[in-house]
């Protein structure tokens, strides 16, 4: 069975994920994105990115809401929507954990 617990693999992939403008996690965890203009936009719109931090996994980045030891999300109950929404054992889960050498 899939399980979170001990994984992480999908956080090392969100280099270029952007939080939803109206996604509660801006009200609460704003520091942990920040601000990319958007070039077709003369009216100052552009996206909330997810910061990451350097990690030594397969990636070399994180998300930089992960705890230290890199293995769990320190604002799980509070998280991005997408994230809260991301399927466990979904194919791009699986590709994830293959990619990050995460056993299943
Ligand atoms: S890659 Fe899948 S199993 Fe691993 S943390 Fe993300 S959702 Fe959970
Ligand atoms: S917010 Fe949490 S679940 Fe989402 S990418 Fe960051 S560490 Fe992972």
């Amino acid at each position: 069975m899939i399980d979170c617990e001990g994984c992480g693999a999908c956080c090392r992939y969100t280099s270029e994920m952007a939080v939803h403008p109206d996604d509660a996690f801006l009200d609460n965890h704003r520091d942990l994105t920040y601000w990319v203009a958007d070039p077709n936009s003369r009216a100052g719109k552009g996206y909330h990115m997810l910061k990451q931090a350097p990690d030594d996994g397969a990636t070399g980045w994180v998300c930089s809401a992960q705890s230290d030891d890199g293995w769990s999300c320190t604002v799980n109950d509070t998280k991005p929507r997408k994230c809260q929404t991301f399927e466990v054992g979904g194919a791009q889960c699986l590709e994830f954990r293959e990619w990050q050498g995460v056993g299943s």
